[in-house]
């Protein structure tokens, strides 16, 4: 068995195998520049990216020419958000995200905010849904974009992407999605759902990182977008900049081997899942799933320890990587946005940890994490004076704390 375990395929993965293989060419051999028009070399990579481009397009039912190379996920939602709210400003300044969003669609949001844009933040539910009547409700005649995750990289819950895609196209707005977490995981398919634009990043997919894609919806309606990197008008004007030629072949075969297999890993990455859910509630009924429990990442699960300081468990499973709220906000030790907005206090959020598994990801390595987790869990609750209060019945809600 590996040590340390990795259970943390959401931060990142590692490349397939059969991805480096295919993308090492590209650094010796055929290295040449894809903007090159007046040579082999230049058409050979321009070949590679074109190949690539439509093994993406295929992963989400889009047509070639709609996918744009960017650097990952953070510049795709960027280029998303602020390249719509600057070329659709004369409709409007309105726009309408989720709380639950990662921060790379949160900070564009909120940047536009001091542009003189308006955002509509839409809370949760318990297990992390929007309302969608809520939605409809604030959709007026200037809103120009509303942006919603297909699947949350905290605690997996999927959003109904058809149903606010219908939404949105009958109220005659953009419909963009970050559907970084949903990859090669959960169907996704742009006529279908109604997607306008949709984010993906090559590293959370089994790709290199710095890799990514942007779709853009060419009709019915054709979407246009200022761009945000000027310079060589690459990427039809939308994305100048040389391409990453090694990372985008990468990125396509990654996309390739993730249509090809989902049939048969998605299963697997559910049996990996629930066996590591019933183990950790076999041994610790009150440890609580956070999220929808049904319309979810296959490979994710959220798992409140009760009276365990999240911080310590971590510390004390060293041989077992994971994330304690989401990669991007654990080095603070404010508890998780993400859970908190689901309803969970302080106290629950912060002893809530994430496991996320993955192609490569093993029952026996399910199996150790889990009962490693369980160990150290029922060892730091015995030293817990909330959880020897609670075991003498005392109602610790009820309790006034005095503070020094
Ligand atoms: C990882 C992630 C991102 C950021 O992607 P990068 O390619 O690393 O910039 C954005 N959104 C979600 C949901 C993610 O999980």
């Amino acid at each position: 068995m590996n040590n340390p375990i990795y259970l943390d395929y959401s931060a990142t993965t590692p490349c397939d195998p059969r991805v480096v293989e295919r993308m090492v060419p590209f650094f010796t051999e055929t290295f040449g520049n894809a903007a090159s028009r007046s040579h082999s070399f230049g058409w050979t990579a321009e070949a590679a990216v074109e190949e690539a481009r439509s093994q993406v397009a295929q992963l989400i039912g889009a047509h070639p020419k709609e996918v744009l190379w960017t650097s990952g996920s953070t510049e795709a939602n960027n280029l998303a958000i602020k390249g719509v709210a600057q070329m659709y400003k004369q409709k409007g300044n309105h726009m309408i995200t989720a709380v639950t969003e990662h921060k790379a669609v949160l900070d564009p949001m909120k940047y536009l905010e001091t542009q003189g844009y308006e955002v509509t933040w839409l809370e949760v539910d318990g297990q992390g849904h929007v309302d969608l009547k809520q939605l409809e409700d604030a959709i007026t005649d200037k809103t120009i974009l509303v942006s919603l995750m297909a699947a949350n990289n905290e605690m997996g819950t999927a959003h109904p992407l058809k149903e606010i895609g219908a939404l949105c196209k009958a109220k005659g707005t953009l419909f963009h999605t970050d559907a970084t977490q949903a990859a090669g995981k959960l169907p996704l398919d742009v006529e279908e759902q109604h997607i306008d634009l949709l984010s993906l990043s090559a590293h959370k997919m089994y790709g290199p990182k710095g890799v990514g894609t942007l779709y853009v919806r060419r009709k019915s309606p054709r979407v246009r977008l200022t761009s945000q990197m000027d310079g060589g008008g690459h990427e039809r004007g939308m994305r100048s900049g040389t391409l990453n030629v090694t990372g985008i072949v990468g990125m396509g075969e990654a996309a390739k081997i993730c249509r090809e297999e989902m049939d048969t890993e998605v299963p697997y990455l559910i049996a990996l899942r629930d066996r590591l859910q019933s183990r950790v509630l076999a041994a610790m009924p009150d440890a609580v799933i956070n999220g929808d429990p049904d319309n979810r990442l296959p490979h994710l699960t959220n798992i409140s320890f009760p009276y365990v300081e999240g911080e310590s468990l971590l510390m004390g499973i060293k041989e077992i990587a994971v994330s304690s709220g989401s990669a991007c906000t654990s080095a603070s030790l404010e508890p998780s946005y993400v859970l908190k907005s689901l309803g969970l206090g302080d106290e629950l959020a912060h002893s809530s940890i994430r496991f996320s598994m993955g192609r490569f990801t093993t029952e026996a390595e399910v199996d150790f994490a889990a009962d490693r987790v369980v160990k150290e869990a029922l060892r730091l609750r015995e030293m817990s004076p909330l959880w020897e209060m609670v075991q003498e019945g005392i109602d610790i809600s009820k309790v006034k704390w005095t503070h020094h």
